[in-house]
C-alpha cells in the first residue's frame, strides 16, 4: 500500500503535510518502511532514505546477507543509490534519513559524500558513532561535519529491532526444542546402546 502523505508522483511530500506533521517524522515513517522492507529479506531491520529539495531521491534497507557484502548497511545502500541516480560522487544539499544512528563506517560515507544532514531515529549503543560507542559524526576535525539530529520516532524505530530480535531469539528456541524431540524420537525407536543380539 503506498504510503499516504506522499502524492502521485509517490516521491514529493505536499505542502499542506509539510505544515501539518513534523517533515522528519514523515521522512522517519519512510526510512521504517525500508526497514520492515529489509526485515522481509531477513536482514536485521534498519532503513533509510536520502531527501533533497523535499523529495525522496533514493531508498534503501540493510542488505548484508541478502547481497553477501558486510559493507551493505542501509546507510551504505542509500548512499551509493543516491549518488548513482543523481550523478554525482557528492550528494550536495541532502538530508539522510536512517532508523538506526550509523556506525564508524557509515560515518565515514556520510562524510565523503557530504551529506548535509543526518536524521537517525533509535540509539545504536554497540556500535553507534554519533552519542553511543563514539562520537564522530559531528566532530569538527572533518573536513565536512553534517548537522545531526537523533531520536525522530526514536521508540518506533527501536521497537522494529526488538521485536525483531525476540522473533530470532524465540525460533532459535523452537528450532533447538524440535532437534531435542526429534533426537529423542530416535533413540527411542533405536536398539538398545550397546545391546548385541545373539544367535545361536
Ligand atoms: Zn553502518
Amino acid at each position: 500500500m503506498p504510503f499516504p502523505f506522499i502524492s502521485k508522483d509517490k516521491r514529493r511530500i505536499s505542502t499542506a503535510m509539510k505544515e501539518l506533521l513534523n517533515i522528519d517524522e514523515i521522512f522517519m515513517l519512510e526510512a521504517l518502511r525500508e526497514a520492515r522492507r529489509s526485515w522481509d529479506l531477513g536482514e536485521v531491520p534498519v532503513g533509510a532514505v536520502v531527501v533533497k529539495d523535499g523529495m525522496i531521491v533514493a531508498r534503501g534497507c540493510n542488505l548484508m546477507i541478502t547481497s553477501h557484502d558486510p559493507s551493505a548497511h542501509a546507510e551504505m545502500v542509500v548512499i551509493r543509490e543516491a549518488a548513482r541516480l543523481t550523478g554525482n560522487y557528492r550528494v550536495y544539499g541532502a538530508t539522510l534519513y536512517v532508523t538506526l544512528e550509523p556506525c564508524v563506517m557509515c560515518t565515514g560515507a556520510i562524510i565523503l559524500s557530504r551529506v548535509d544532514r543526518v536524521v537517525y531515529g533509535a540509539q545504536d549503543l554497540k556500535t553507534g558513532a554519533h552519542e553511543s560507542a563514539f562520537h564522530l559524526l559531528a566532530e569538527p576535525l572533518h573536513n565536512h561535519v553534517p548537522e545531526v539530529t537523533g531520536g525522530v520516532l526514536r521508540k518506533e524505530c527501536g521497537d522494529i529491532l526488538t521485536n525483531f530480535f525476540k522473533m530470532r531469539r524465540m525460533e532459535k528456541k523452537a528450532r533447538k526444542m524440535r532437534e531435542r524431540a526429534e533426537r529423542e524420537s530416535a533413540l527411542a525407536a533405536a536398539p538398545e546402546a550397546g545391546g548385541v543380539s545373539e544367535e545361536c
